[in-house]
């Protein structure tokens, strides 16, 4: 049974109308001007001390309560470039521009959880609240630590969320260890010499070279990789030709990779390029390979996981917590965080994935039956994390 904190209606009305006017004003990667402005007022009105300009459009309320240890609690504020299709009265005014991820659902349940914990600060010590731009693609959170996150806010634990449609509302989900994969991309430029579809002994064939780099490529998952482990290897474009009868003089493959371990990363790096060459060798083809590692692994430290599980267990039951989920090879930039400080991600149950509600849709739109339940989360985790206040 879900047991959110008591006198939250107001707030909870409140909260729903900030997300759907942030849902109405999408803004994107380092954008967020509109967002961070928003975020700022709000957060001042409520008695916090205000920083801006961390990772551009970054933003840091700072909540003290007397001497004690200090946390960071961490919401995301982008959207992405899709054209919604919800029809929805708040849907995005910004053509091309979504928040199909529910980042102002995220957003809205810290500044609610700000607001509440700003009126009853039952715990000692400081909570940053921090809002982080660029979540999608950019790694606004390696800007944020690039910055100097953690050197002007030194706090000892960071935690964050996302809402996740799969996951009934009502349940959380949490683990130590993985819970999201690394995310590395790469590409792959063969160059051969091109000729007369007609007279292919008088070239080398690059696509052909890249097909059977592709397969080799899946047997790194299957062979190379421990049969318990994981790792994921997906082409996405292959570019090759202009026309009917010309066999290209050059092909150019792109797509990435998800791991979870930096071991089975650095192999599967190693492999794609040993593959790569050794084949196009084979085919007289030259191989060049960039590989480019993105956002690591988010990584759960099991001290920090326990006193999440503490507080989640607080609001949504025992029997709410979902302690073993399968970790996602999707991948968040939460991770950057999670390397310099221990802490806690977790996903709050949002509803039912089907019919274009899942993360990314452009029917997507963020359950707003989340909002007192996130926010629930947020203040017990204060109370968990930090000293209750005497
Ligand atoms: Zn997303
Ligand atoms: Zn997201």
């Amino acid at each position: 049974m879900v047991r959110t904190i008591d006198g939250t209606e107001a707030l909870t009305a409140d909260m729903t109308a900030w997300r759907r006017d942030l849902h109405a004003h999408p803004e994107t990667a380092f954008e967020e001007e509109r967002t961070s402005d928003f975020v700022a007022e709000k957060l001042a009105s409520f008695g916090l001390e205000v920083h801006r300009g961390l990772a551009k459009t970054g933003v840091v309320g700072l909540l003290r309560n007397g001497e004690g240890p200090a946390v960071a609690f961490r919401a995301d504020m982008d959207a992405l470039h899709i054209h919604e299709q919800t029809n929805l009265p708040h849907a995005s005014r910004n053509p091309g521009r979504m928040h199909a991820c529910g980042h102002d659902g995220h957003t809205a349940m810290l500044l609610g959880a700000a607001r509440h914990l700003s009126a009853h600060p039952n715990f000692q010590g400081t909570i940053a609240f921090v809002f982080q731009p660029a979540e999608e693609n950019e790694g606004g959170g390696r800007v944020m630590v690039e910055d100097g996150l953690f050197e002007k806010f030194p706090v000892e634990q960071v935690y964050g969320m996302h809402n996740w449609p799969g996951l009934e509302v009502g349940k959380i989900a949490l683990r130590p260890g993985p819970i999201m994969a690394a995310y590395d991309i790469f590409e792959l430029t063969l160059t051969g010499k091109g000729t007369h579809a007609a007279m292919p002994h008088l070239g080398t064939d690059t696509i052909l070279a890249g097909t059977q780099i592709v397969n080799a490529w899946q047997t790194i998952a299957s062979r190379s990789v421990h049969p318990v482990d994981s790792a994921v290897i997906s082409v996405t474009q292959f570019h090759a030709g202009d026309t009917w009868n010309v066999l290209p003089a050059t092909a150019v493959l792109r797509g990435t990779t998800r791991t979870f371990r930096k071991e089975v990363q650095d192999m599967v790096e190693r492999r794609m390029g040993e593959l790569a060459k050794a084949i196009a060798g084979g085919f007289g083809v030259e191989a060049e390979m960039r590989y480019e590692r993105r956002y690591p692994s988010t990584v759960n430290e099991a001290g920090a996981t326990e006193l999440a599980r503490r507080a989640a267990a607080g609001v949504v039951g025992e029997s709410g917590l979902d302690l073993d989920p399968m970790p996602s090879m999707g991948a968040e930039d939460f991770a950057f965080m999670l390397q310099q400080r221990p802490g806690c991600y977790v996903w709050v149950g949002a509803g039912p994935s089907d019919g274009g509600r899942n993360l990314h849709s452009p029917h997507y739109d963020f359950n707003d039956a989340v909002l007192p339940i996130g926010l629930s989360y947020w203040v017990r985790l204060a109370e968990t994390v930090l000293p209750r206040a005497a």
